[in-house]
């Protein structure tokens, strides 16, 4: 069911606690903190202009990393608020707290068109907990409540789910942002009958991860192209071999029931054909689990179905690329979802940027719809400067594919319906 957005209300100096995703990656340079990518923040814009246009009181409140309950200073949202001022040329207001009479305040003085950012809500622990006193405190200022946090919406926190109860509770509109409806429209209603044929591209680094996605989207795709190191289970229920490849052997089984249930439906279920492989060879170094680091050696492309014990398999090889190319060119609807290899190294990143290229093509040639759900591919897309070459690409990772699974995200169910 569609929600309600901003659109539908009229916010003239009404106080608006608005729900942002502003989880953004920062890093200290030179004693800053600097925002290495302000996607996030530009996505709320279009939400933020029509609210501004329309003379609401702004409030923003969202939260960044993970503090845990506690006043962790390298997750203040602070340089958020210069970020987002400069973003869209006007004053944002910060304030240090989310909650109490500071808060109330300085909310209630804010003019039609003001906008105020409030501190990390993760830094009170009631935040994950979805506690309904601390969501009491939240809605204090809020005349209307806005969600669009796409990327929160699968987390029941009192930002996100137990303040829009409160809000609503006692009468006050809680809506959508428009990039929230935007990842609805897109995730949700344009996949629910698409133009056919219907092909999904479903890579990363587990089965288990995915395998919900898997069984929904089979029951609806014409074709489904694995790679990534989630192939590699799925040639072990093959009786394939797979080396030191990453796999799951645990998982076997859900592989082989999806692969049965391919069948049954007559849904092309493709695997690679052939590999990038490497050497694992160890270093001395240790991972954060105090394993050894291993430096990958002597990459190339294999086109035996087997991986001999002492290969890992990295990257999909040239000739799945061009398998998959072919597939992705005939289609009307496109989903990927996760890269085909550790496309974080150069070396292994062909099998990603070759599927993000036929992704691109087949949607600026063939007029294509698609959908990238989030996450990698859509880090993959950018790299490859085609993130302006496909319909859309969502900014939820674990919010879309919960969302692809069928759930219902607890921060969108919510919301009021149209
Ligand atoms: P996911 O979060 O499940 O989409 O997984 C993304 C991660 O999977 C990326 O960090 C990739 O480096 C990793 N990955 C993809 N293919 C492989 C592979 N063949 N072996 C190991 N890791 C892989």
């Amino acid at each position: 069911m569609a929600k309600l957005t901003v659109n539908d209300i009229d916010g003239r100096n009404k106080r608006v606690l608005m729900r942002v995703d502003y989880n953004v990656p920062i890093e200290e340079k030179d004693g800053q903190m600097v925002i290495t990518d302000d996607t996030r923040i530009r996505e709320t814009i279009p939400t933020l202009d029509v609210l501004i246009n329309r003379g609401a009181r702004i409030i923003l409140a969202a939260h960044l990393g993970r503090p845990k309950g506690k006043r962790e200073p390298s997750m203040s949202l602070r340089p958020v608020a210069v970020k987002l001022a400069d973003m869209i040329a006007r004053p944002v207001a910060f304030l240090d707290d989310c909650i109490g009479d500071k808060v109330e305040n300085t909310a209630n003085a804010l003019k039609p068109g003001d906008i105020l950012l409030l501190e990390n809500v993760r830094y009170y622990a009631e935040e994950e907990a979805n506690d309904p006193a601390f969501a009491e405190k939240l809605a204090k200022i809020a005349d209307i409540y806005v969600n669009d946090a796409f990327g929160a919406a699968h987390r029941a926190h009192a930002s996100t789910e137990a303040v829009a109860r409160v809000v609503a509770k006692r009468g006050g509109p809680c809506v959508a942002g428009l990039l929230m409806e935007r990842e609805l429209k897109f995730l949700g209603e344009e996949l629910q009958n698409p133009p056919r044929p219907f092909v999904v591209i479903l890579g990363g680094a587990k089965v288990s991860d995915k395998i919900k996605v898997i069984d929904r989207l089979l029951d609806k795709a014409d074709a489904i192209l694995i790679g990534g190191a989630m192939a590699y289970t799925f040639k072990l229920a093959q009786g394939l071999k797979v080396g030191k490849s990453l796999a799951e052997p645990d998982k076997v089984n859900l592989a082989r029931e999806a692969l049965e249930k391919a069948k049954q439906r007559n849904v092309k279920f493709l695997l690679p054909v052939d590999n990038i492989v490497a050497t694992p060879v160890p270093t001395a170094k240790l991972d954060k689990k105090g394993r050894p680091v291993m430096d990958l050696q002597n990459p190339r492309a294999l086109s035996d179905p087997n991986i001999p014990d002492s290969e890992d398999g990295v990257d999909i090889g040239p000739a799945t690329i061009k398998a998959y190319s072919e597939v992705i060119a005939g289609a009307k609807t496109i989903l990927w979802n996760g890269p085909m290899g550790i496309f974080e190294d150069p070396r292994f990143a062909e099998g990603t940027f070759g599927v993000a290229r036929a992704v691109a093509d087949a949607t600026q040639k063939n007029g294509a719809k698609s959908i990238i759900g989030g996450g990698d591919s859509v880090k993959a897309l950018n790299t490859a400067k085609l993130g302006d070459k496909v319909t859309f690409m969502s900014t939820g990772g674990g919010a879309s594919l919960e969302f692809l699974e069928g759930l219902e995200l607890p921060g969108v169910a919510a919301l009021a319906d149209k």
